[in-house]
């Protein structure tokens, strides 16, 4: 059996859920005290833990593989194996300041300046890099009240729309790490079979979200000028029309963003019975 790191509250575990039913891997049986779930008919378990906890249980083996966010497996400074970016939870850990503090980037920042954060590890890295001595003050949340508190002249905190810092009165001023949700491994643990079955299941859940089957009846004579504005990834696929001999059946699979500007360019070409679905899974 292989267990599974998963955080156990916030967003990113409501998001967990969501993809892992979409994979028909549903988490069930999960109750307000329990740590563990078996799923995918007893293949795997599930262990419900912090998130910053996950590289370290990962790492140590408590548990095989599991997903957290990148930042929080950079500042673990374990080595694990990436064997998915899931493109969920984007945030980036950001240095930021006082609005009227002048600094413009972290080139700016005095040495000696004091520095409020959760990530000390890659706080100090970062840092080093930018050849500035610093002084940290460790958090373990809300960092962004510290400058306030008059306990640190910056902080270095994730960032995701930016609202929180704008309501603590503070500005930008380097990007220190970009982040979203990574499935990682145990190095011993990233070539089984089960781990890679279940990137497997996940990435082709994450990547058919961003696309859409379509389907259309096509006039023969406008083949060529359709195939011209499919983007699509494969084919498309052509079929006969029983009993149609002026139009095809086409098959393609389109980006998402795109599909507003492909049924109107197909309806143009003369595109009867334009159809467009979701996908559930897509398998290059
Ligand atoms: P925002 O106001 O949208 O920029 O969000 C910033 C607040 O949400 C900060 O307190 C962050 O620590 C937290 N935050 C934003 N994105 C994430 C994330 N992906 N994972 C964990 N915490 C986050």
């Amino acid at each position: 059996m292989i267990r599974v790191a998963l955080p156990n509250k916030g967003r990113l575990s409501e998001d967990l859920k969501a993809l892992f039913d979409d994979a028909g891997l549903p988490i069930r049986g999960r109750s307000e005290r329990s740590l563990t779930a078996p799923f995918g008919d007893g293949a795997y378990e599930a262990l419900f833990v912090r998130a910053a906890d996950i590289p370290e249980f990962v790492a140590d083996g408590a548990a095989d593989v599991g997903i957290t966010g990148e930042d929080l497996v950079q500042e673990s400074s374990r080595t694990l194996a990436t064997l998915l970016d899931l493109g969920i939870g984007r945030c980036r850990l950001a240095l930021a300041a006082s609005v009227d503090s002048g600094w413009q980037s972290a080139a700016d920042v005095p040495n000696g300046s004091r520095i409020a954060t959760c990530f000390p590890r890659l706080t100090r890295r970062f840092f080093e890099q930018v050849g500035r001595q610093v002084t940290l003050v460790p958090m373990s949340g809300a960092a962004e009240i510290a400058p306030r508190l008059g306990i640190a002249d910056l902080i270095c905190d994730l960032v995701s729309t930016g609202s929180t810092l704008r309501v603590n009165g503070l500005r930008e001023l380097d990007t220190v790490l970009e982040s979203s949700a990574r499935l990682v491994a145990r190095q011993e643990a990233a070539g089984l079979d089960a781990v890679k079955e279940l990137a497997l299941a996940l990435s082709s859940v994450l990547r058919a979200r961003d696309q859409r089957y379509l389907m259309a009846n096509v006039p023969k004579a406008r083949l060529a000028e359709v195939r011209e504005r499919l983007p699509g990834l494969n084919g498309p696929t052509l079929s006969e029309v029983l009993g149609g001999s002026t139009f095809v059946a086409m098959h393609a699979v389109v980006p998402a963003q795109q599909v507003f500007r492909t049924v109107a360019d197909l309806q143009a070409l003369g595109c009867q019975g334009i159809l467009v679905t979701r996908i559930e899974r897509l398998v290059p």
